[in-house]
């Protein structure tokens, strides 16, 4: 196995999978099995989930709603997706726990970092909801913030595209695709693989991502197996 313990990043979009909004539980049950995959190759696996399947606070203050009030709206959405995989993933016989950055204590214990190394090293998968729990923040920071406070290996980039491009390849056919690119590199071209405050504590902390495409069954025991998809950013 090339990593040990992962964390997970999936944006909230990807759980529509053919919708317009909100949450597709076919595809919810894929990511379950995707998820249940790994854990029984004895990897340790934590989740950061997005929002932006419901909510987010950018949208919200694009008509006028304070930016606050929209990210603290865009929180929530995360735990409900939170408790959405974290539901599919009890149905796949996973054993799991969801801890909220925000509190919510009746739906979520609250995010406690001893007790989430403790749940990763029992096997459980850890959903991490809320996001960092502060506005103007992303989920992608969140993913970050959680890989390096547990101790992660890896980000793990879950995405509805193969890997990182030198340009948009939905959109662009003469696009190529990187199999590994260093951070810098990153910048100086000017790529887009996460919001520059998640990228950059991602670089400081030396903590790897791979941009990979998680709609593709067996994909993610592939990358955690070490198979060469996606895209690997590195130092
Ligand atoms: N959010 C926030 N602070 C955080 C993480 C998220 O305020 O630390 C809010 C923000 O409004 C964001 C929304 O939650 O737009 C959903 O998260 P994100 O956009 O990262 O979800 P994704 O794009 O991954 O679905």
């Amino acid at each position: 196995m090339q990593y040990k313990r992962i964390l997970l990043k999936l944006s909230g979009e990807a759980l529509m999978g053919k919708r317009q909004y909100g949450i597709d539980p076919e595809r919810l049950a894929e990511y379950a099995a995707e998820i249940k995959e790994v854990t029984e190759k004895g990897i340790e696996v934590a989740v950061v989930i997005g929002g932006g399947n419901i909510f987010r606070g950018v949208a919200g203050a694009s008509k006028g709603m304070d930016r606050v009030q929209g990210d603290h709206m865009g929180m929530l959405a995360t735990v409900i997706n939170g408790l959405a995989l974290q539901s599919a993933l009890e149905d796949a016989q996973v054993q799991t726990r969801l801890q909220s950055a925000v509190k919510i204590n009746e739906v979520a214990e609250p995010f406690i970092r001893r007790k989430a190394i403790r749940h990763l090293e029992k096997g459980r998968v850890v959903i991490f909801g809320g996001g960092t729990g502060n506005p103007y923040f992303t989920t992608d920071s969140a993913a970050v913030l959680r890989a390096i406070e547990v101790h992660a290996d890896v980000i793990l980039k879950g995405t509805r595209v193969d890997g990182i491009y030198n340009a948009d390849p939905e959109t662009n056919k003469e696009a190529t695709k990187f199999d590994s690119i260093t951070f810098d590199d990153v910048l100086k071209k000017g790529l887009k693989v996460m919001d520059t405050t998640a990228f950059t504590l991602s670089q400081e902390n030396k903590l790897p991502i791979v941009v990979f495409d998680m709609n593709t069954p067996g994909n993610l025991l592939k990358v955690v197996t070490g198979e060469k998809i996606g895209t690997e950013v590195n130092l």
